[in-house]
Parts: structure tokens; C-alpha cells; sequence
């Protein structure tokens, strides 16, 4: 008689959009890998909880803190609404300071490019997005950008640098170069190659991320893993909640699908994370089976049946 190990416990948000269609891709791809996790899953509320201060629930709050690890989906905040967005409100109440990024080339599925390799890491809780905003005079509103040294040097315009070059100098076997974003842009559509790991404040994180991934074939793509005070490892798709093609079973789940597969190499599930990737781009390639965004006509629920197959 011998009892498995007790599964693993993970958060899951579904989130908002395409969100949920995109989240039951990665529970069935999880299960037919048989991942040992057993998933917590929490929605955003419809109304203000009081002991948040915002539409997140605190059980949910309190669940990510417990596991210390996580999936999300796209959350929308409702435009002018006067409330905190729900990815700042996640972001700031458990302090992910960081939001690494990797993307790279699929093989077998062709852009312009096919030699892109490379990782973005993005400050996640200031600068822009710090929420500091206040009206100055009527018609006139100034927004705050905000750089800590002690968010700056967490991770790994001034300060930031400062802080980039006081790391870079305590590993010398990494080669540190220092870029000008509107350059970096350039250097990017020119010879992504050039690049293996970016380091940036928040906004330029968030552009230079969707850039690069539309330098491999869009948003559908890209995976990210948060990562927060006390070791929590939120993991995310790179897109938003794609109301255009919401509830309409086209979504493509590969975003969500590479997040979950950083989460599993956070917990050292390493032998799942590699099978998954591979069912996931083996069913790209092959061709067979791909949703509208990379040309092809599958449901989300045939191209996640299709990746099930490979496992
Ligand atoms: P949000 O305000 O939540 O960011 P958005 O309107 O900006 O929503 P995004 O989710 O950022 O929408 O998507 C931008 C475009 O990329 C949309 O046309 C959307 O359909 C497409 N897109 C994003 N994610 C996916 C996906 N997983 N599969 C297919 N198309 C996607
Ligand atoms: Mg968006």
C-alpha cells in the first residue's frame, strides 16, 4: 500500500473575458498531465468588500497567501468607476514586485522573426502605475511616478539605474549594458537577438513586453509569473480579458498554458512543466490544430483536446 504525496495547493483566478474559457483549458491540460495540484479557485466579487477596499475578496487575498503560489486570468476593471484597477490592488497587496516575462520564437510557427529568446522583467508596483493621481487645477490632473530603492533593488530613470548598477556589479558573470528605451525599441524590431534579459520600470515593461510579443505571434502567446514578498509566485498570461472574442470559444489558452507551466517550475515540478510545454508547442507546430489569433480555425476546446492528445 503506498499513498501519493498530498497534491499541491494553487489559487486559481479565473478572471474576467475570455478568462474562465482559457482557465478550463488549463485545468484539463493539468489533469490529463496529472499535475499533483489541487486548485482553490476564487472569482472576483460584483461588489466592494469592505476589509479589501476593493472587488477582490479577501479569502481570495488570504488564499494566495497561504499556497504562496498562483494562476491568474485577465482581470477588467470598469473604466471611471473612481476604484482602484484590480491588477494594482493584487499587485500592491501582495507586494509582486516583479512580473518576469519570457518570450521566444515557437518553432513551426513562422513570423518575421525566429530568433527571439529573451526575458523581460518588469517593475510591477510603481512608477506610472503607482495610482497617485490628483486634479491640480480643474481640467489639469497630474499623475505621480513614483521610484523606491527598495522596490528597484527587489528585482533582482535615475534611481533605478543606480539601483541596476549596484546588482550588475555583484555578478560580474553577467554581461550589464544600459539602453535608452526609445533605442531599445529600435534594437528590438531590428535584431531581437541582440537580447537575452530586460530589466525595466513598470511602463516600459508593460509596452516592451507586448512588443515582444507581437515579435512571436501576439498576445495569445506570452507567459508571466509575478513574483512577491514571502516567495509568492503569481503566475499570469501577458494579455487582457479580450472582450472582442469573450464567450465565443476562440480564445487562445497558450498564454495561460505557458503562465501554468512557469508556476510549475516554481514549485520544481520541473518533468510536468516540460511535458506540458511540449504537448503545447508540439500542437502549434504540427498545425493541425491553431485558434484565429495564429491563423487557424480551432475552437479553444479542440486546440486544448489537441494538446490533451500529445500527453
Ligand atoms: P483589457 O482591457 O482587459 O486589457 P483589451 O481590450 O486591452 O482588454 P487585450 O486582452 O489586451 O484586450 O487584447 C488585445 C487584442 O489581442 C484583442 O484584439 C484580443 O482579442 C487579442 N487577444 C488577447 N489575448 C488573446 C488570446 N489569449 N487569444 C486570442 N486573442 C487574444
Ligand atoms: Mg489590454
Amino acid at each position: 500500500f503506498s499513498s501519493a504525496p498530498a497534491p499541491i495547493k494553487a489559487t486559481l483566478f479565473p478572471g474576467d473575458g475570455i478568462g474562465p474559457e482559457i482557465a478550463v483549458s488549463v485545468k484539463q491540460v493539468f489533469q490529463a498531465a496529472e499535475v499533483p495540484i489541487e486548485w482553490e479557485e476564487h472569482y472576483v466579487g460584483d461588489q466592494i468588500d469592505p476589509r479589501t477596499q476593493s472587488f477582490l475578496t479577501w479569502e481570495s487575498l488570504e488564499s494566495v497567501r497561504r499556497n504562496r503560489v498562483g494562476l491568474k486570468g485577465p482581470m477588467a476593471t470598469p473604466v471611471g468607476k473612481g476604484h482602484r484597477s484590480l491588477n494594482l490592488t493584487l499587485r500592491k497587496e501582495l507586494n509582486l514586485y516583479a512580473n518576469v516575462r519570457p518570450c521566444y520564437s515557437l518553432p513551426g510557427y513562422k513570423t518575421r522573426y525566429d530568433n527571439v529568446d529573451l526575458v523581460t522583467i518588469r517593475e510591477n508596483t510603481e512608477g506610472e502605475y503607482s495610482g497617485l493621481e490628483h486634479q491640480v487645477v480643474r481640467g489639469v490632473v497630474e499623475s505621480l511616478k513614483i521610484i523606491t530603492r527598495q522596490a528597484s533593488l527587489r528585482k533582482t530613470d535615475g534611481l533605478f539605474l543606480k539601483c541596476c548598477r549596484e546588482v550588475a556589479e555583484k555578478y560580474p558573470e553577467i554581461t550589464y549594458e544600459e539602453v535608452v528605451i526609445d533605442n531599445c525599441c529600435m534594437m528590438l524590431v531590428k535584431n531581437p537577438a541582440l537580447f537575452d534579459v530586460l530589466v525595466m520600470p513598470n511602463l516600459y515593461g508593460d509596452i516592451i513586453s507586448d512588443l515582444c510579443a507581437g515579435l512571436v505571434g501576439g498576445l495569445g502567446l506570452t507567459a508571466s509569473c509575478n513574483i512577491g514578498e514571502a516567495g509568492i509566485a503569481l503566475a499570469e498570461a501577458v494579455h487582457g480579458s479580450a472582450p472582442d472574442i469573450a464567450g465565443k470559444n476562440m480564445a487562445n489558452p497558450t498564454a495561460l498554458l505557458l503562465s501554468a507551466v512557469t508556476m510549475l517550475r516554481h514549485l520544481e515540478l520541473y518533468d510536468k512543466a516540460e511535458r506540458i510545454q511540449d504537448a503545447i508547442l508540439n500542437t502549434i507546430a504540427e498545425g493541425k490544430y491553431r485558434t484565429a489569433d495564429l491563423g487557424g480555425s480551432s475552437s479553444t476546446t479542440d486546440f486544448t483536446k489537441a494538446i490533451c492528445g500529445h500527453l
